[in-house]
């Protein structure tokens, strides 16, 4: 499928025109950013998994009744979605206390919550994308009443179903982050869930060892990262084509090869 010009690059992916009016191309990178990119690296095959998972992940909410902004994985690295204006905020969910959760209100980490807790953060790099409440959504007119409802409600399920999913395998999910995007018809707006879900924006801990399945192995120097990931695709029964590290690693699946050695 043909891509149009380059219309955004983030700290992960990149975005491109897509081939009809409403459509974007979602290319997963193997870059690696840590503390509002601080820490960097490029990790081979990380970007292979995570196009995978995050099709899987959205596909199966997409089941559920939860409207996401996925159309369909073109190939190892990019995905179909639509094109969404994209509100401003990052939704996370907290089932155990992890990460800044914990340094900040100095719970250890691994101490499960009475009951999962919604944040919001403003989505600015410049400012270290800070911790908000609705109050200041609401007055900066980031997101309506009713859209932030709804937000909130779908975050919810969205944790209960992943809970659950996760469970199913052999992993606790932690927490995770979700960011939503609107789409207009005429007056009318509709929300869809946007960015992409994976071990880049989850912590998702083994049941039986807590060993980290996520991207806390790159910011807490663990190593492993790439099998980390492919653990996760494994038991999620979705190995990228070929199962083979190193066509993860390049980003090229046999038939592709295949096809090119013709
Ligand atoms: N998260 C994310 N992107 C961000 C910030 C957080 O995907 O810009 C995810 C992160 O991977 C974790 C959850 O949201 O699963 C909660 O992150 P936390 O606030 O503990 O911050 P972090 O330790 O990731 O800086």
């Amino acid at each position: 499928m043909a891509k149009g010009k380059q219309i955004y690059e983030g700290k992960a992916k990149i975005l491109y025109e897509g081939p009809e009016k409403g459509t974007l191309i979602q290319y997963f990178k193997d870059d690696a950013t840590a503390f509002n990119n601080k820490k960097k690296a490029i990790i081979d095959g990380k970007g292979v998994l995570n196009n995978r998972i995050s099709e899987f992940l959205l596909s199966q909410l997409n089941q559920i009744g939860i409207k996401t902004h996925f159309i369909k994985r073109l190939n190892m690295r990019e995905q179909l979605i639509k094109s969404l204006e994209i509100i401003p905020i990052e939704v996370v969910i907290r089932n155990i206390a992890a990460g800044t959760f914990s340094n900040r209100l100095g719970i250890s980490e691994g101490t499960d919550l009475s009951k999962p807790i919604l944040e919001f953060y403003y989505k600015n790099d410049e400012l270290g994308d800070p911790l908000v409440n609705e109050e200041h959504i609401l007055a900066l007119n980031w997101a309506t009443q009713s859209e932030l409802m709804h937000i909130s409600e779908q975050a919810l399920r969205i944790n209960d179903f992943l809970v659950g999913l996760f469970r199913g395998i052999g992993i606790k999910l932690v927490d995770f982050k979700l960011e939503f995007g609107r789409q207009w018809n005429g007056d009318e707006v509709e929300i869809f869930l946007a960015d992409e879900i994976s071990p880049d924006t989850c912590r998702l801990w083994d049941v039986k060892d807590e060993r980290k399945l996520d991207k806390d192995r790159f910011r807490r120097d663990l190593g492993g990262l790439v099998e980390a990931y492919q653990e996760v695709a494994r038991r999620l029964g979705i190995m990228p084509e070929g199962s083979n590290i190193k066509e993860i690693k390049t980003g090229v699946s046999k038939n592709l090869t295949a096809l090119k050695k013709k």
